[in-house]
Formats: structure tokens, sequence, C-alpha cells
């Protein structure tokens, strides 16, 4: 759910871009964006491009449905992505990993960005495999 928080970052996301929020005062990444910096509680806030590359920081392999709409996606992978140009400065992502092999991924593989355009309001970022 967007709020005040999260807003600009979706806003970017229907134009295929990714976008974090960095705090002014000390420079620490906000993921999830929130009111405050979790470092120094300032709200000063810059939104920052960044390049849409990763690597796997961890990842699991659901292979088990939850719920009975899920079946058809089984097996996925769903993991926490540490974005480049951030490094240092804790920007990781929870995200599905698609369009791989879920037994082939390792911690450390370099990723990419993909935007899924679930329907008109809501696009959401996904990552694979950087060929
Ligand atoms: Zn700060």
């Amino acid at each position: 759910h967007a709020d005040d928080s999260t807003q600009p970052f979706w806003d970017a996301a229907r134009q295929d871009r990714l976008i974090a929020p960095r705090c002014v005062r000390c420079g620490t990444f906000r993921l999830p964006p929130g009111p405050f910096c979790f470092e120094c509680q300032s709200r000063d806030v810059e939104w920052v491009e960044l390049p849409g590359t990763g690597t796997i920081y961890t990842f699991t392999v659901v292979r088990h449905a939850l719920h009975p709409d899920l079946a058809p996606a089984i097996p996925y992978a769903s993991g926490v992505v540490e974005l480049d140009g951030t490094q240092g400065a804790g920007a990781r992502m929870l995200v599905n990993i698609i369009e791989c092999d879920v037994d082939s991924l390792s911690i450390g593989d370099p990723v990419e960005i993909v935007w899924d355009h679930v329907n008109d309001e809501m696009t959401t970022p996904r990552f694979r495999p950087r060929r």
C-alpha cells in the first residue's frame, strides 16, 4: 500500500524507474521507506535513482503453496537483493526472483530488475538473473 513515505517509489515504478530514499543528514538509504531515518531519526530525505542491478544477499525456494491460488507458481524463489549503488548503506529489497531455474540460484549471483505491470495503478519490482 502506498502512503506519503512510499508514493514516490510507486510513481517511479510505473515509469520502470527504481528510486530509493536516502537520508540527507547521514546518507543512509531507507528501505523499506519510512518517515524517519533509522540511523539518525532525521525526517529529511532525497530520492536517488538506482541502476536496478544488484546481487542476491539471501534467498529461499518456496515449494509448497500456502494458498491454493499460488499452486501454479511453485516452485518460486523469494530473496533479498542488495542493490548496486548503495553498498554499505543498508539498501536491500525483499523480492521474488523470476525467469530462473530455482535450483541453480546462489547467494552472490548478479541480478537485474524486471518491472511487472500488474494493472494500471500497480507496478511491482521483481528480479531475474543478469546474463
Ligand atoms: Zn540519517
